[in-house]
């Protein structure tokens, strides 16, 4: 029997958001108050449930504008007031807590580039020790999953009851369609470890442009994330940080109306059946692939004894080479991709090596 996977929306006992998945929108940087308030009134019409405006901002370069400071505090309580929608806000030191706490700001979010730093993380939970606010922390900028839990651990030891975490991508040397990599394996490894933390996708900054926000909003929905953090500004193109991947409010609804929030699971019969059968086949897929795998590393072994016997060293560079060039060839004919091909052959040589070196110090050994 299929087990029915919890469907509920981890924030309903938060009390915030009321539709299946939390939808948080608004723009990069409140830059003034007819700003922050027009994006507002307009993003209601989308049906949001919390407006994000960042007021203190973390830029790469010196220079360039740094958010409006804690003034943008009163221009987010007015937009409140007028929309009746809860706020949220980035804070990156202990005056920052204290001045969003002392405004009556309803959510925090801990940036990219706070969460890196463990005496940051450290000053921000001292500073919420004992209060009870939503905090939803960011991904740190190099995808290092045990540095966002440990972000996350040392808001939990301060006391804080609700926390949720923000995947926003994570920063790459070299040139890609992405301004931020997704790496989905870490945000699912996030899910597998601690599926009790809430975790929100930010389109925005992984993408960095407007036009890719669907695509990525869509994937997370599909990997069942449980809500969404978008860039949303009345005026994109004259925004003063993150212009390129802001949407206007109309472009917004639309993203939000085309996109398909999957349920975690259906009740439907013939869906539950189908599925099931087809699980079966890949049950049954799956162990046609480790009996391969375990005659293929029982002659490995042999080969290894082989080596050994001859004094021949264990790494051949060429034949190496050649199961490489020859498998992913293999498999790009059966419509595998040449990354997964390599990645898998990589793996399955590095333990045929290990094989092998133990077939190496048992007969030392001997
Ligand atoms: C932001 O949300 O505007 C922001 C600065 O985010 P990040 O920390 O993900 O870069
Ligand atoms: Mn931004």
């Amino acid at each position: 029997m299929l087990k029915t996977p919890n469907n509920n929306n981890p924030f309903e006992s938060w009390n915030i958001g009321s539709g299946p998945k939390l939808i948080i929108a608004g723009p990069c940087s409140a830059e003034s108050e007819d700003q922050l308030l027009g994006t507002a009134r307009e993003l209601v019409a989308c049906n949001i449930d919390v407006l994000r405006a960042g007021i203190w901002k973390p830029r790469t370069k010196p220079g360039t504008f740094a958010g409006v400071g804690a003034e943008g505090l009163a221009w987010l309580a007015r937009a409140r007031q007028e929309t009746a929608l809860p706020v949220i806000v980035e804070v990156a030191t202990p005056s920052h807590v204290d001045a969003c706490l002392e405004q009556g700001i309803d959510l925090l979010w801990v940036g990219a580039r706070t969460t890196v730093n463990p005496f940051s993380m450290q000053a921000l939970a001292d500073a919420l020790r004992g209060v009870d606010i939503p905090v939803l922390v960011k991904n740190p900028i190099n995808p290092d999953i045990d540095l966002w839990l440990g972000a996350v651990e040392r808001l939990s030891r301060a006391g804080l009851q609700k926390i949720a975490v923000v995947h926003r991508g994570f920063s790459a040397a070299n040139e890609n369609l992405y301004r931020n990599r997704p790496y989905w394996t870490i945000p699912i490894e996030m899910k597998l470890r601690h599926p009790e933390i809430p975790i929100i996708c930010d389109p925005s900054h992984i993408s960095g442009d407007g036009r890719l926000v669907f695509a990525v909003a869509q994937k997370a929905l599909d990997l069942l994330f449980d809500g969404l953090m978008i860039e949303a500004h009345i005026a994109p193109e004259t925004a003063l940080s993150d212009a390129r991947q802001q949407l206007a409010p109309d472009q917004l609804a639309e993203v939000l109306r085309r996109l398909d929030f999957k349920r975690a699971y259906s009740d439907d019969i013939e869906f539950t059946t189908t599925l099931e059968q087809l699980r079966e086949q890949i049950d049954l897929a799956d162990e046609t692939i480790i009996a391969a795998l375990t005659k293929r590393m029982r002659i490995v072994d042999e080969i290894g004894q082989y080596k050994q016997k001859n004094h021949v060293a264990i790494l051949q560079p060429e034949r190496w080479k050649e199961i490489l060039t020859s498998r992913i060839d293999a498999g790009l004919k059966r419509n595998l991709s040449e990354r997964f091909m390599r990645e898998l052959y990589r793996c399955i040589h590095a333990e045929s090596i290990l094989h092998q070196e133990a077939q190496f110090k048992k007969d030392d050994q001997n």
